[in-house]
């Protein structure tokens, strides 16, 4: 059994970290073991903005987007010598074990940091990409895809009054998975992702069909790494000859009051991931699988790139 634990959030924010965090927290203090947060992520390791937590520290904070304990980018932590540091700084208060809630480059982290001192470690996947091996969910993906379906929502009214394209740029550098969940549940004609190839023109022909068919508007989503939506508008208005306008969600997509789905998953994952690493675990990433929570190789769930269901690039393309 250890004594005493650490957790800390770090790269990008997703809401329903608070949710996870203070699920650690008040999971290890009803086990009657210490847990200490790490402020600003790899950051706050290395920098020793640590402060051992009691459970009014993590009160007021479930229904909060973002993270109460902060999160960076930390250049440092990618080299041994910042990684021994951190080390140095956890034994020094005699922390036992750490817990990192971050996306994929976060787990990188991590997963070299216990390789290299032998610190447990557990992570829990939280990032709205929903793009770690292993899990078909991550803390925040079910908020953002919301959000973009909100948009949506309002976009389609618009559209729809001024027989509109509208070209939508949503998140998603190397996954399409909130580009395809969010276009399949807001109802969008065509959507575009990493993880397939696309050709624009034949679009565009088809676009101009169902308009002379009388369709009276297009949404077409587009995840960023499959191309930039201020590119792609023009090309489909000179293509298509159509009124088009584009749009692009960027931080919104962050942001917001977790919803149900977060909040409860990230609670689950965070208690799991308390009792596991009170327990002297080591190496693994809590996430979900068909609705229960299971356990990954932390180094596999790193070095495997996740793919996208192509059920859901058939599904969109019968609904479209
Ligand atoms: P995310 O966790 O959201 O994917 P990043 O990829 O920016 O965000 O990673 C967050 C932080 O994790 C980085 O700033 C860095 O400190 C650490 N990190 C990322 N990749 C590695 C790596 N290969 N080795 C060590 N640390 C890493």
């Amino acid at each position: 059994m250890l004594k005493s634990i650490a957790v800390m959030t770090s790269g990008g924010d997703s809401p329903g970290m608070n949710a996870a965090v203070r699920a650690v927290t008040r999971t290890a203090l009803h086990q009657g073991v210490k847990v200490w947060g790490i402020r600003g992520g790899y950051h706050g390791l290395l920098d020793e903005e640590m402060f051992e937590m009691v459970s009014k520290d993590v009160s007021d904070i479930i229904q909060r987007g973002g993270t109460f304990l902060g999160t960076a980018r930390c250049k440092r932590f990618q080299t041994p010598e910042g990684r021994m540091l951190g080390y140095k700084n956890l034994v020094d208060r005699g922390i036992q074990g750490l817990v990192v809630v971050g996306g994929d480059g976060s787990l990188r982290g991590a997963s070299t940091l216990s390789k290299e001192t032998g610190i447990p470690i557990v992570g829990l996947p939280g990032t709205i990409d929903n793009d770690v091996w292993g899990s078909d969910y991550t803390i925040g993906c079910d908020t953002a895809a919301n959000t973009i379906i909100d948009a949506m929502n309002k976009l389609r009214d618009t559209a729809s009054a001024h027989r509109r394209i509208i070209v939508l740029e949503v998140m998603g550098r190397n996954s399409g998975w909130l580009a395809m969940v969010a276009g399949i549940s807001g109802g969008a004609e065509y959507i575009l992702v990493p993880e397939e190839p696309f050709d624009l023109d034949a679009i565009c022909e088809n676009m101009k069909e169902e308009y002379a068919k009388g369709k009276r508007y297009i949404l077409m989503v587009v995840a960023e790494g499959a191309g930039k939506a201020a590119e792609i508008g023009p090309i489909v208005a000179e293509k298509t000859g159509l009124d088009t306008r584009v749009s692009k969600l960027g931080h919104i997509q962050r942001g917001g009051s977790p919803s149900v789905i977060d909040r409860v998953k990230a609670s689950q994952l965070g208690e799991h991931a308390a009792l596991a690493i009170i327990s002297g675990l080591s190496d693994i990433v809590f996430g979900f699988n068909r609705g229960h929570v299971v356990s990954i190789n932390l180094h596999d769930a790193v070095n495997n790139k996740k793919t996208l269901d192509p059920m859901y690039m058939r599904l969109a393309k019968v609904l479209a």
